[in-house]
Parts: C-alpha cells; sequence; structure tokens
C-alpha cells in the first residue's frame, strides 16, 4: 500500500482525512484518546515537512446543516493540541468549506494544522457529494487518507475526494498502513488456535463477518445482544432481549456451518436480566433457560464468563469485536470487562476491534496488555469479512 512516505510532501498543502470520532461521557468529555493518538505519526510527519496541514473528520451523526455544539470537533482540537505538545495554536475552522474555513487555511503557515468542523455538519460528506468533496480538495495539493474507521464509507471525504488528485498526490496516512496489515496478517496466517469473540448489539452488523470468520477461525464466542437471535434460534425463550426475527434462519445457518466446519460455537448459558432498559430497576441472574417473559437480557452472567474463560485458554490468537452487554451502565459491564480481563490474561496475540470494544478495554485498563486494538470497528469487519474497503480502493485509483 502506498503511503504517506511516498509521495513529495514538503512544503505542501496536506488534507489529512482523520478519524477523531472518540467516545466521550455524559460532560462531554473524551473518555478514550486513542484515535486521537494514532493520528499523531502522520501528522507529526507532515509537521517536520512544514507543510499546511488541513485536518478534517466526522464526529457521530449530527442532522446536516444544524451545527449543535455536542457534535463540533471543539474539544477534539484542544487534546489534539495537547497530545502533539506543540506550542504553536492548532487552529479550529467554525464551519467545514465556509468563509471561516476558507480564510483560516489561506492564512496556514508552514507547520500550522487547521482542523475543519464535524463533515457531517454538511450533507454532502455522507452522500458522497462531488461538488462538496470538491470544496475539500480546494484546500489542498496532497490528499492522505489516514481514518480507518471510517473507510468502509463511500463518504465525500473518504472516497468522491479522491478523484481530484492523481497517484502522485494521494496516499494512505502511517496508521493506515498500521492497521491493514495486521488483519491482513492475522487473517491470512493465524497461529493456532484462533478465536473470534463477536459482541454487540445485533447480528445483522456482523453477519457477513462471522460467515467469514467461521471459516478461519477454530473458535466463535458469541455475547452481547447478538447472542439472544442465536438463543431463541435454538429455541431458547429470551423475554424482551434483542432479537432479530428476520435472522433466526441465517443464526441457524452460522451454526450448522460451524458445525460442518469443526468450529467450536459458544453462547452465553446465563444472563444479567432486567424488566427495564435501564440501571435503576431490579435485576437478576439467571440461566437462559429461565428468561421470564418480559425480561430482557442486558449482560452476560458469571456463569458464561467462566465458560468463555475456559474456551479463551488454549487461544494463540484473539479477535475481539463487540461488548458483551450494555457497558455503558455499570450494572451490565462487568461481562464485558470480565472479557477483557480474561483476553488480556491469555498468552495470545490480540487483536481488539471496534471504538466501543476499544472503550471496553480502556475502562478494564487492559490496553498495555493487547496487542493491537484497532481505531476502526466497522472498517475492520469489514477487513474480517475480506472485502474491498472503499477509502483504499479509491486511493489506487
Ligand atoms: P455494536 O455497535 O453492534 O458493536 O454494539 C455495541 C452496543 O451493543 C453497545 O452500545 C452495547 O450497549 C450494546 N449491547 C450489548 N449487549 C446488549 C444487550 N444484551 N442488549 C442490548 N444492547 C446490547
Amino acid at each position: 500500500m502506498k503511503t504517506l512516505k511516498d509521495l513529495e510532501i514538503d512544503g505542501k498543502r496536506v488534507f489529512i482525512r482523520c478519524d477523531f470520532n472518540v467516545p466521550k461521557d455524559e460532560f462531554g468529555n473524551i473518555t478514550d484518546d486513542r484515535r486521537i493518538r494514532s493520528a499523531l505519526q502522520t501528522i507529526r510527519y507532515c509537521i517536520d515537512r512544514d507543510c499546511k496541514i488541513i485536518l478534517a473528520s466526522h464526529y457521530e451523526r449530527p442532522e446536516p446543516g444544524k451545527y449543535e455544539e455536542r457534535f463540533s470537533l471543539v474539544p477534539v482540537a484542544k487534546r489534539l493540541h495537547s497530545l502533539l505538545k506543540i506550542k504553536r495554536d492548532i487552529f479550529m475552522a467554525d464551519d467545514v468549506v465556509g468563509p471561516d474555513a476558507q480564510e483560516k487555511a489561506a492564512k496556514l503557515e508552514a507547520g500550522d494544522v487547521l482542523l475543519l468542523e464535524n463533515l457531517r455538519y454538511e450533507a454532502g460528506e455522507t452522500s458522497n457529494d462531488k461538488i462538496f468533496a470538491k470544496k475539500l480538495a480546494d484546500f489542498a495539493d496532497i490528499y492522505v487518507n489516514d481514518a480507518f474507521g471510517a473507510c468502509h464509507r463511500k463518504h465525500a471525504s473518504i472516497h468522491a475526494i479522491t478523484q481530484f488528485f492523481d497517484l502522485e498526490h494521494k496516499a494512505a496516512g502511517f496508521l493506515m498502513g498500521k492497521e491493514v496489515n495486521f488483519f491482513s496478517k492475522v487473517l491470512e496466517n493465524p497461529v493456532r488456535p484462533f478465536v473470534a469473540v463477536v459482541g454487540g448489539s445485533k447480528v445483522s452488523g456482523k453477519l457477513q463477518a462471522l460467515t467469514n470468520l467461521i471459516t478461519k477461525v477454530d473458535k466463535v464466542i458469541i455475547g452481547g445482544g447478538m447472542a439472544f437471535t442465536f438463543l431463541k434460534a435454538h429455541g431458547h425463550e429470551v423475554g424482551n432481549s434483542l432479537v432479530e426475527d428476520d435472522l433466526l434462519e441465517e443464526a441457524n445457518n452460522i451454526i450448522l456451518k460451524a458445525k460442518k466446519l469443526g468450529v467450536k460455537f459458544y453462547l452465553p448459558v446465563d444472563v444479567v436480566a432486567a424488566q427495564e432498559f435501564s440501571e435503576n430497576t431490579t435485576v437478576k441472574f439467571l440461566p437462559i433457560q429461565e428468561i421470564p417473559i418480559g425480561w430482557m437480557g442486558l449482560d452476560i452472567g458469571p456463569a458464561s464468563t467462566r465458560l468463555f474463560r475456559e474456551a479463551l485458554n488454549d487461544a494463540q490468537t484473539i479477535i475481539w469485536n463487540g461488548p458483551m452487554g450494555v457497558y455503558e451502565m455499570d450494572r451490565y459491564s462487568k461481562g464485558s470487562m470480565a472479557m477483557s480481563n480474561n483476553i488480556a490474561q491469555t498468552h495470545a496475540t490480540t487483536i481488539v476491534g471496534g471504538g466501543d470494544t476499544a472503550d471496553v478495554v480502556q475502562r478494564a485498563g487492559d490496553v498495555d496488555e493487547m496487542t493491537f486494538i484497532s481505531t476502526g470497528g466497522g472498517a475492520s469487519l469489514k477487513l474480517i469479512e475480506g472485502a474491498v474497503l472503499p477509502g483504499l480502493e479509491a486511493l489506487e485509483n
């Protein structure tokens, strides 16, 4: 893959598409700044080469055209400034391609950094609009995509923008290079036993990845909301737990395929259940067989944690994507925390993918114990699916 290193960038205006979509707590504090830290290498490389740097990122899902403060990248600019440890300010634009961004970009000097506002304030970003992409492209001579976490999406700053740069003027950033190489190495040649731990809310989001993983791994462990579709497909009563009824057959097919391939398939055997999707309610620790009608499973229970730990014991490679429960609420976070601790304690090569899962690992204090924490959930899933990332493909055309 061609990276920034292969381009002539000295003194040029460089547009770097980053993924600064970091998690925040209820007070707006950034709880995990790994995505910002991961972008530093590329940014510093450009600063050292006297580039004029224009950074762009999306942040969550604002309504286009509506500038709400909670979606602003201002906190990111502040954190970036303290992480870069540079004396000069980072310029923050009040808009994306509007007059303020234009004016500030025009004033940049060698080594200056400007961060544009949330790309998704503009409707053209998600619709991959060519006119919007051209406005972004006009900021720079060089285009760098370091937004691994977003490059599975055909959005203007990832995809349409690349048509305005020829091969000598666009490349992947260093983070992107690292991410892609790591996943391809592990998926092509894993040390076995290779275990996939998959959780999160829904089967639908991870169906393709699961179908492909089944052909590569020795064991699959399923947790989180998605487990209930599999459990229901097995004939269990799962109450009001998250279930995708239209995927019951698909879930069954995955279980059958696993069986056929000799892949061991693990589902939770107990849950932490509640009557409401809330922390302030009575919870019960119940075997899967005993979820009452009207109750929902919001975390895996202690027996599942022990079972999963046993299954992980001999693993040599582990890929983990998706929390085991509604980890955002303390009461339902124990299964995910324990999973993090248990994975961290193995001697395996451990790869964590997904913003939520990385957040769990951070909260559990296991960041240093993991071999690699990917900054992209959806994008890493796409790599696991064996799909081509639109953002990467566009860099090569
Ligand atoms: P995903 O984006 O698919 O990886 O899902 C992550 C989300 O799944 C987190 O926000 C969790 O709160 C949610 N989640 C995990 N377990 C459950 C569950 N049992 N019921 C509902 N949501 C869940």
